[in-house]
């Protein structure tokens, strides 16, 4: 079970850990363990007389969000991580933590809470959007330079989330039964890199359990990560994932958010003083809050004391300012510390790295496009005028703008004309009101007016412009209040019918032009931090309109305080749409798509659809999006379908179109990326960093419904196309499968024909780029072993390296395979990693499947 850790780390020999313990000394045992514990929900405490400000935490991580979840106070909306995983691409990789990076000290943030890095073990996880890839070197390899990009800026970032918390479905009581090995060699190997390689300063324990002990408390905190890898930073809880005061005798450093029912104070204090949990153990922590802290710049009077390439001292971290609120993304604004790289332009980087995550995963040569050839263009779908530029939960930011693939595709063929029919509705539940429908009545601008009531009086009023709202931190009254009011006047669009609704959990009236037309309590459902919370119930009513009318709408919400996540608050009002007329809308859109040259159907999900807190039940595109896409592809043969998805869905009619891009969830720069892809102005540089199935039935591994309070990973180290593989089933798309826009060859494959332990492969090859536009290629190696004493997998993937090149160009590349790709853990938690002497096969090609050529190896 739990051992309890040596106090040793970190080192006292360096000036910086002697500066610590003589800090630690001035501290009595009631600061140390109010250290132990946020102060709130995103900070920890400062104690003045020692120089220690607040560290300020924050999700993360495909942006920064910042103290507060308010549109007032907008953040770069990166490409989600699939997005970025989808670059094969360790240098965007690395670009991505650095725009994060920029971020956190824009808002003052310290610590960025991401990268996470779980695994796609099932295309039904909740938060695939959010993770990487189903393999782990990919998923190790980009981790590794995200959180190096995030810290050289001095900002701490936090993989995230220590283990096997690959599902969502009773996250925060399910165990993961998995077996060592599997853990070694896919699970904790996703996370060794980011330490042993770019020293994560945080690393972030997740819900769930490990084989029955929960994350906090369970000595996988201690080995591999600390005990192994040399982990000197601080084991952050996930929110309220510290349950015990057993947690504290382990490697778990600090729990997040306080105050926490065992940490703070009372429990932990008592432990103290029996010594159940031994001061040593307190000391530890705290030492590695201190070094954090001083790391991100939190910790005055280091004087030479200056922690070795943090980049950090003063000023790190302290809000570096990019100032006047507009240009959230703008990067360049911010101000990076003297020995921080270069600052790009944030929203440019979105832009690029949506680009270079963008899949071409079919295409009968319509694509690219070009502009001057095409006169008239129809786009298709709800998500191409409601671009869904990132997934549900707490990695949720509120960008400043977002450009759908309407406005982007408008914008890149400015001669055509474009018709738009949204084809079939994608949204559930309760839509937001555009910006620009809605006045606030106090002030009389675009926006609403929420006021918090406390026994019938105005505690506090904010006027917002947006209605999709979210309390999470901040200032605002919520656990004072005990009613949320909240006022607007909508401008219809149009003439018709238009369902006007709220979405939350608890009981809300709303009156239009002052009736009662709506009263219903709807109680909480599922865990209230997920589901309730994330993906609130919606109730709406018909409204019917004439365009120009004005519609005063006042709502009530009656305030119930979340016993687990006191001031919580999340409240949503808008319109609900009606899909009342499948068939009218489909029959719209291929009447557009007839008279077009070309038709760009955008399918997808949405953020309720993929969200923390629950995991998908289905593959499927919600609504009619199918019988859609084959309509529009029946009435035009230029159909080029857009998948705007953070993971893997079916599309059965992949086959009857001209093309296929797969897109992810593209950032705030979504629909100018898109139609730079279109266009050929940039390549659809991306490669499937997870297979994409033909059908749910197929998928090898998906059960992620716990049973008797268990998931088991029964398959062991096979999952994803390894998985694939051995049931020899064929998928849509294979893991590592896209085409780009020009033709390429790899020849001449050879490797170092003997390696031996702590040693390295190098396999070279040359790659050339044969067709006629400059283009991306990534050549991918995989290794594979025919006669074996150990289940392996039938291939694995051991390197790879993006290339760029002009037409008619050529390079050799040449990628580095440590040995440790070659062996297995062998054993349970005593184990070690094994090398079994013998014939390796390394096959170097465009995919999984698509072999150019191989050489084998022989292990000494
Ligand atoms: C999520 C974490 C997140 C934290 C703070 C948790 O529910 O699992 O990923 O960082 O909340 O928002």
């Amino acid at each position: 079970m739990t051992a309890t850790p040596a106090a040793s780390t970190p080192a006292a020999s360096d000036p910086l850990g002697e500066h610590i313990d003589a800090l630690l000394g001035r501290l009595s045992t009631e600061q140390k363990v109010q250290l132990l514990t946020g102060r709130d929900f995103w900070t920890t405490w400062p104690i003045e007389e020692i120089g220690l400000r607040r560290v300020l935490m924050s999700d993360g991580p495909s942006g920064v969000r910042g103290e507060v979840w308010d549109e007032r106070e907008p953040s770069l909306n990166l490409p989600s991580a699939t997005a970025l995983s989808a670059s094969w691409d360790r240098a965007i990789a690395k670009r991505y933590g650095g725009a994060a990076a920029l971020e956190a000290r824009r808002k003052g943030v310290d610590v960025v809470l991401g990268p996470t890095i779980n695994l796609h073990r099932s295309p039904l996880g909740g938060r695939h959007f959010e993770a990487f890839s189903e393999d782990p070197v990919l998923t190790g390899d980009l981790a590794a330079s995200y959180v190096a990009g995030v810290q050289e800026r001095g900002v701490a970032a936090t993989p995230k989330h220590y283990i096997a918390n690959d599902y969502e479905t009773d996250r925060f009581t399910a165990s993961t039964e998995v077996s060592e090995r599997a853990l070694r060699e896919l699970y904790l190997l996703a996370f060794e890199k980011a330490v042993t390689e770019a020293h994560a300063w945080a690393v972030m324990s997740s819900y769930n359990a490990v084989n029955g002990v929960t994350a906090s408390e369970n000595d996988l905190l201690e080995t591999p990560l600390n005990s192994e890898w040399g982990f000197d930073g601080v084991v952050v809880s996930d929110w309220t994932g510290v349950r015990s005061v057993e947690a504290a005798r382990a490697s778990q450093d600090l729990a997040m958010p306080g105050p926490n029912p065992w940490w703070s104070e009372g429990p932990l204090l008592a432990a103290v003083a029996s010594g159940k949990v031994p001061m040593a153990a307190i000391d530890r922590k705290v030492r590695r809050i201190l070094l954090l802290a001083a790391r991100v710049g939190a910790l005055s009077g280091l004087g030479d004391a200056e922690p070795a390439g943090a980049g950090a001292g003063a000023g790190a971290g302290a809000g570096a300012g990019a100032g006047a609120g507009a240009g959230a993304g703008a990067g360049a604004a911010g101000s990076a510390s003297a020995s921080a790289p270069a600052v790009e332009d944030g929203i440019a980087f979105v832009r690029e790295a949506e680009a270079e995550g963008t899949v071409l995963a079919r295409n009968t040569g319509v694509l690219p496009l070009d502009p001057a050839a095409v006169s008239r263009i129809a786009v298709i779908g709800h998500n191409a005028d409601q671009a869904r530029t990132q997934g549900g939960g707490s990695a949720t930011v509120v960008p400043e703008s977002v450009v759908s693939p309407l406005d982007g595709i408008r914008a890149a063929f400015p001669a055509a004309t474009v018709e738009y029919a949204i084809g079939a509705v994608v949204q559930e539940g309760i839509a937001e009101f555009p910006l620009d429908t809605i006045t606030n009545p106090v002030t009389g601008e675009p926006g609403a007016r929420v006021a918090f009531m406390r026994d019938g009086s105005e505690l506090y009023a904010e006027d917002r412009r947006a209605t999709a709202l979210f309390w999470f931190g901040g200032d605002a009254p919520t656990r004072e209040a005990d009613r949320l009011d909240i006022t607007t006047t909508y401008t219809a669009q149009q003439d018709g019918t238009v369902r006007i609704g709220i979405g939350a959990a608890g009981r809300s009236r709303m009156w239009i032009d002052g009736e009662l037309l709506l009263d219903e309590d709807v109680p909480f459902k599922g865990d209230q931090l997920g589901a309730a919370f994330l993906n609130p119930p919606a109730r709406s009513v018909p409204v019917a309109v004439a365009a120009g009318q004005r519609v005063v709408i006042r709502i009530e919400h009656d305030v119930v305080q979340d016993e687990t996540l006191g001031g919580v608050l999340a409240y949503q009002f808008g319109t609900e749409p009606s899909d009342d007329d499948p068939a009218d809308l489909v029959a719209a859109a291929v009447s557009a798509a007839s008279r077009a040259d070309v038709a760009v159907v955008v399918v997808g999900t949405n953020s309720r659809v993929e969200s923390e807190g629950y995991d998908r039940t289905s593959l499927a595109l919600p609504g009619h999006q199918d019988d859609l896409v084959r309509a529009v592809a029946a009435a035009n043969p230029a159909t080029v379908v857009v998948v705007n998805a953070g993971s893997p869905v079916e599309m059965p009619w992949r086959d009857e179109v001209a093309a296929v891009l797969l897109t992810w969830f593209g950032g705030q720069e979504y629909g100018n990326a898109l139609a730079d892809v279109l266009t050929g102005a940039r390549e659809p540089g991306g490669r499937l960093p997870t297979t994409w199935p033909a059908t749910m039935a197929d998928v090898p591994v998906l059960d992620v419904t716990p049973v008797d309070g268990a998931v088991s990973y029964d398959e062991g180290v096979h999952i994803g196309y390894r998985a694939w593989l051995r049931a020899g089933t064929e998928p849509a798309y294979p893991f590592g499968h896209g085409l780009g826009y020009t033709t390429w060859t790899i020849d001449g494959v050879a490797a170092t024909p003997t390696v031996t332990e702590g040693d390295a492969v190098i396999v070279t090859a040359t790659v050339a780029n044969t067709g006629h536009r400059a283009g991306k290629h990534v050549v991918q190696v995989y290794a594979s072993r025919a006669e074996s004493s150990v289940d392996r997998p039938v291939r694995w993937l051991v390197g790879f390296a993006p290339v760029r090149l002009e037409a008619g160009g050529s390079t050799e590349v040449s990628i580095e395979v440590p040995a440790r790709a070659f062996a297995h853990w062998d054993g349970g938690r005593d184990g070690r990693w094994a090398y079994e002497p013998g014939t390796f096969t390394l096959h170097v090609g465009a995919s999984v499947v698509d072999e150019a050529g191989r050489a084998s190896l022989e292990l000494e």
